[in-house]
């Protein structure tokens, strides 16, 4: 009995007197981790700097300051925006029908495709200048959710135009030639996106992408070019079937100094016209038994000029923003059906609490799976800062 005492005694001790902890714990832990992790990639490094975290950090950081999360104001609609929701939102969910669309048609119906098209659901971020509704990020989350309560199928298709799709990433970065020739296409569903980053080997690990550009010259529409011989193999693309242009992500390389001095210029983005010559769309998958469109797309030393990155010539500019412009792209497709809704909600600290450690069950769980549990252990001690630090 004395000896569990003893024991308890040297743990309350060694895990909560802050500078013991510090000698005892926290240092050598931070040593062991610091020399079994792999070292970060330029790629991995670009990846981990895109962007900012908003009040979420500081939920990770274990300190979440609620006066701060209830101080954001509420969001709100435009008078447009509402317009739109009770008008053209309302009409598209009386024409849906998940069953049909699940396990019949497999697919939307063709007048709802058309509805979505003509009235501006692939439109949603896009700015009114080029026949987009430029919507805010509340009311594009609203539309989807307000469709998901009838179909997920017809939500996701409204939502990938939207976040993933090229309306966003053009807006930013694309060149006024490029915003000229694809956004109004877009904005009246003429021409429909994909955007294509997973492949076979790797998913969430988006920096390990095997898909490869290499710099080149070759003829071009009757004219010596400048360009890319793409090779990619990719999979589980959302709207992949029935889309016109593939925004396709590969690692950009110019092994001949043809840019210049440097060979491996990074995760680099381009659009590409899905009737361009050797662009394969493949077959479709069934993505969680569901009818959205979604499947593979590949391509064997494809040529395509400069100018079809996103961003265009100014390479190495360019390419650094088009690699923050993927981490941001994939942000705004999981952010944006999210947080305005958490802001929104108002959640109490108890309800948030409860979410925390949920979130916090599910990683250990993944932890327990995990053949190296270090190599996840980490950035789970890095985000919740140790809690004991
Ligand atoms: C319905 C659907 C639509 C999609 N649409 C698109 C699209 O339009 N465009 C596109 O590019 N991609 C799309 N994807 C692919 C999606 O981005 C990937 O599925 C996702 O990035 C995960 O990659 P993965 O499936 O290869 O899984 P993996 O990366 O192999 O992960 C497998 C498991 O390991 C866990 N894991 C992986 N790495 C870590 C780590 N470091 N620490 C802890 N756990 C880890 C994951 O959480 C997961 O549970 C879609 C996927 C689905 C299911």
């Amino acid at each position: 009995m004395s000896i569990v005492i003893l024991l308890l005694i040297v743990i309350i001790v060694l895990f909560g007197v802050r500078n013991i902890r510090m000698q005892f714990i926290t240092r050598p832990v931070f040593t062991f981790f610091k020399k079994v992790l792999p070292p970060l990639s330029t790629t991995e490094k670009e990846a981990m700097e895109a962007g900012d975290v908003w009040w979420e950090g500081e939920l990770f950081r274990g300190k979440p300051n609620w006066n701060t999360l209830h101080g954001y104001g509420k969001p709100t609609l435009t008078a447009e925006e509402q317009d739109f929701i009770d008008n053209q939102v309302q009409t598209a969910l009386t024409m849906i029908d998940d069953f049909d669309i699940v396990h019949h048609r497999k697919d939307l119906p063709p007048e709802l495709w058309q509805y979505f098209k003509e009235q501006g659901f692939f439109a949603l971020i896009i700015p009114k200048k080029y026949g987009g509704r430029e919507f805010s990020a509340y009311a594009n989350s609203t539309i989807v959710a307000k469709i998901a309560t009838r179909s997920v199928s017809a939500a996701v298709t409204v939502m990938v135009p939207n976040s993933l799709g090229h309306g966003e990433l053009l807006t930013h970065y694309g060149t006024q030639e490029q915003k000229e020739r694809w956004l109004p296409s877009l904005a009246v569903g003429k021409d429909i996106p994909c955007f294509a980053l997973t492949g076979y080997e790797a998913g969430s690990d988006a920096g390990a992408i095997p898909d490869l550009g290499i710099v080149c010259r070759r003829e071009f529409e009757g004219e010596e070019t400048l360009g890319l011989s793409l090779t990619w193999n990719k999979r589980y693309i959302t709207l992949a079937p029935v889309a016109t242009v593939l925004g396709l992500a590969f690692q950009m390389r110019d092994p001949d100094g043809l840019l210049g001095d440097v060979k491996n210029l990074g995760i680099t983005c381009a659009l590409i016209p899905t009737d361009h010559e050797g662009v394969e769309i493949g077959r479709r998958h069934n993505p969680l038994m569901m009818a959205f469109m979604n499947g593979t797309t590949s391509g064997e030393d494809v040529f395509i000029p400069l100018d079809w990155i996103i961003g265009g010539l100014n390479m190495r500019v360019k390419v650094g923003v088009c690699w923050l412009s993927v981490c941001q792209r994939v942000a705004v497709f999981h952010y944006q059906h999210l947080l305005p809704h958490l802001a929104m909600c108002r959640l109490k600290p108890p309800q948030l609490t409860v979410m925390f450690v949920s979130s916090l069950v599910c990683l250990l769980a993944i932890l327990k799976a995990y053949k190296k549990p270090w190599h996840v252990l980490l950035p789970i001690l890095i985000s919740l800062k140790l809690h004991v630090v």
